[in-house]
């Protein structure tokens, strides 16, 4: 820890070439000004095991993480292309609508999930949100094979576009949805990729 502190004001080249080695996607090419939340994401990576750092190393998809970091993730399978949800639930929890992604739940490793609270949300799901900064990540159907997640989590997730809008029956009026993509009144019952929501 201490190490750290001392390390960081100096965020020159030697450190940079330290965490790239480290942790790949965490250091761009490009001089980035690091802010806290990144201080606070090297300091976390710098607790991870062997085994999560071997396990972020080792080719997966996509990495995805919560503003400050206290929940981190890796994907290793497809995701779903993102469907857009309008429901109040949604709105309650992200502040607007939510766009979500999802992957099967065998195909998501946390690197750090110190973070991570569920809350019961309905009778059917539950939704998982970081207890540090308050990041609405996940929203899980009990008992399904699939998670999805918060597309705007996910770094680098490459190929996935918004594919259609659910719930929009329960859309307030302070927004217009103005895109061409399919739109349903609820659920799509499956009819947009992967969507059972
Ligand atoms: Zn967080």
């Amino acid at each position: 820890m201490s190490k750290t502190k001392k390390d960081t004001p100096a965020l020159g080249a030697d450190y940079s070439a330290k965490m790239k080695s480290r942790y790949a996607e965490k250091v761009k090419p490009s001089a980035k000004i690091y802010s806290k939340a990144d201080r606070r994401d090297n300091r976390i990576v710098q607790n991870m095991t062997e085994e999560a750092q071997q396990e972020s190393q080792k080719g997966s998809s996509c990495h995805g993480h919560c503003l400050c970091g206290a929940v981190s993730f890796n994907i290793t399978g497809d995701l779903r292309q993102v469907v857009n949800c309008h429901c109040g639930q949604c709105l309650h929890t992200h502040g607007h609508y939510a766009a979500y992604s999802a992957v099967e739940k065998n195909k998501i490793q946390f690197v750090n999930d110190a973070g991570l609270k569920w809350y019961r949300s309905s009778n059917e799901a539950r939704r998982g949100f970081c207890q540090e900064c308050g990041a609405s990540l996940f929203w899980e159907r009990l008992g399904a094979s699939t998670i999805s997640i918060a597309a705007g989590m996910l770094d680098l997730a490459h190929g996935i576009k918004t594919i259609g809008h659910i719930y929009c029956s329960d859309k307030p009026e302070y927004y217009d949805i103005v895109d061409d993509l399919l739109k349903f009144p609820q659920s799509s019952a499956g009819e947009l990729e992967g969507d059972n929501s």
